[in-house]
């Protein structure tokens, strides 16, 4: 279990900066539930930041010898945009996530962030400069106040009430038992699935990265909240560059630019209003989905 020590703000920069990049991978890989398969390397350089402009370029990748998952995927996310990538369970959507991430490289290909090669950069450099909403947000056996905190070590009180007021939380954690001190987690007070969403909304708030990552979140939540949070993560991700993939289609019809995925491979690219005029996976998708919502409109969504 991750021991933080919390607040920071009295200990020196140095000290500060020196784990924080240690508890930086740490904290990374517990909250996304991952494994970093790439170690860090000393000596490697950062990456500079710029504005945020991400491209992939002929990406192939697999976990598993003679077992590919991604086959010559190519995008570019223009600084400040939005791009959503759709496609049935298992086509390797979450997969590109991680490679941006670098918690896996690629096989064949680059990926360049601000022109930069991110094979040749500090994977730490890489994490810190994307925010990740996930889609099964981890709480730690903490305060309320300090899972919001994993976001950025050492923020103040006033930066974490801020960041909770714009997730939309702080009239919800007024409410609990001793506010911002209320423990949560598997040992506290039970937190649902649309509140860990927004706790997770609230760390990337708080980290206020150039590119942000978002692995949608919905059969915990019912269309209301569901809703909510989209309208939430749209705000975040206006002028951020931002890679959404999205489980339900309804929140991207705004999005920049959509990919659709199958079996590893982009197999439809577009707007939402081009891809519907194709009538092909995406528009196929689309109605499903469309008669789904109906469904769960008229028998009742359970929310959690
Ligand atoms: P999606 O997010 O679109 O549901 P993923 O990117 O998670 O799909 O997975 C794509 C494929 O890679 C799936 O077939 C999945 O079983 C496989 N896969 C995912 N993670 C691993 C892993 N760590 N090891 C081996 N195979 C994996
Ligand atoms: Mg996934």
């Amino acid at each position: 279990a991750l021991q933080v020590c919390l607040p920071l703000n009295a200990l020196g920069f140095v000290y500060r900066e020196a784990r924080d990049a240690w508890v930086n991978a740490e904290r990374l890989f517990a909250l996304l539930r991952e494994r970093p398969d790439i170690p860090e390397t000393p000596g490697l350089p950062r990456l500079r930041a710029g504005p945020g402009e991400v491209v992939f370029e002929h990406i192939d990748f697999q976990y598993e010898p003679g077992r590919p998952v991604l086959s010559d995927v190519s995008f570019h996310i223009p600084h400040g945009t939005t791009l959503a990538v759709v496609g049935r369970s298992g086509s390797g959507k979450s997969t590109l996530a991680r490679l941006l991430l670098r918690i896996y490289d690629p096989d064949r290909g680059r990926i360049l962030i601000d022109g930069q090669d991110t094979r040749q950069l500090s994977p730490d450099s890489v994490r810190r400069a994307i925010g990740v909403v996930p889609q099964d947000a981890a709480l730690f056996n903490d305060t309320i106040s300090n899972n919001i905190a994993y976001g950025r070590i050492g923020a103040t009180t006033q930066e974490i009430i801020a960041a909770s007021k714009s997730a939309h939380l702080h009239d919800l954690i007024e409410l609990l038992p001793e506010q911002y001190d209320t423990a949560v987690g598997e040992r506290g007070v039970k937190i649902s699935g649309g509140e860990k969403q927004r706790i997770a909304i609230a760390r990337a708030i708080l980290k206020n990265p150039p590119i942000l990552i978002f692995d949608e979140a919905t059969s915990a939540l019912d269309l209301d909240s569901e809703h909510a949070i989209a309208q939430e993560l749209d705000r975040l991700s206006r002028n951020r560059t931002t890679l959404i993939i999205a489980h339900r289609l309804s929140t991207i019809v705004n999005a920049h630019a959509i990919i659709v995925m199958e079996r590893g491979r982009i197999v439809e690219r577009g707007t939402h209003a081009e891809l519907l005029r194709r009538k092909g996976l995406y528009a196929r998708l689309w109605l499903l989905q469309q008669r789904q919502d109906q469904d769960l409109a008229r028998h009742g969504a359970s929310s959690s």
